[in-house]
């Protein structure tokens, strides 16, 4: 395994679409290099997902793992999985908002609203075709990840710039807040 590059805004390729990943090359040696060495990224960052393109792989995969307790506050907690080829549906009209932050936009954080029921279809590991609904925070965390597929940073998303701080003065000054934004 090999902890690999993490690229930041500003790279080209975090604004580029990625490609859908080769449905046949699911499973060969090279795909499940390319796992594995973005799950040890991802841990080695302590991130809670990472996108293929944040290590300059411009292809449409992802990894996700949620555990209870992140640096974003207690949440549900998902375990780790690969996503293949994601396609997002919202479910419903209610949004919410939460504090983002990005391995690609290091030591900041931005408050941003995002749907927060949603359908994701996906090829998992093994190539099977699957579906699963999710809600609430975990919602944000596949958006947020699946943006990078299409070359969108969580900073785009933001409404009210004064709501994209530092990390260190969002802990002084701002933990805990939930902004109302009109
Ligand atoms: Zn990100």
């Amino acid at each position: 395994m090999t902890v690999m590059n993490i690229i930041k805004m500003g790279h080209p390729t975090l604004r580029q679409e990625a490609k859908p990943y080769p449905a046949e090359k699911i499973g060969s040696d090279e795909f499940n290099q390319l796992i594995s060495d973005m799950r040890e990224t991802m841990y080695s960052a302590g991130g809670i997902g990472l996108a293929a393109p944040q290590v300059d792989v411009p292809f449409q995969v992802a990894v996700i793992e949620v555990p209870e307790q992140t640096r974003y506050g207690n949440s549900s907690s998902l375990p780790f999985a690969a996503y293949v080829n994601p396609r997002i549906t919202v479910l419903g009209d209610d949004e919410a908002g939460y504090w983002e932050g990005c391995l690609s936009v290091p030591g900041m954080m931005g408050y941003v609203e995002r749907p927060q029921h949603i359908r994701v279809d996906y090829l998992d590991e093994q190539g099977n075709d699957q579906s699963i609904e999710v809600s609430g925070f975990l919602a944000t965390v596949f958006q947020h990840e699946f943006d990078h597929l299409y070359g969108t940073l969580y900073v785009d998303r933001i409404k009210d710039t004064r709501l994209l701080m530092f990390e260190e003065e969002f802990r002084e000054f701002h933990a805990g807040e939930t902004p109302e934004l009109e």
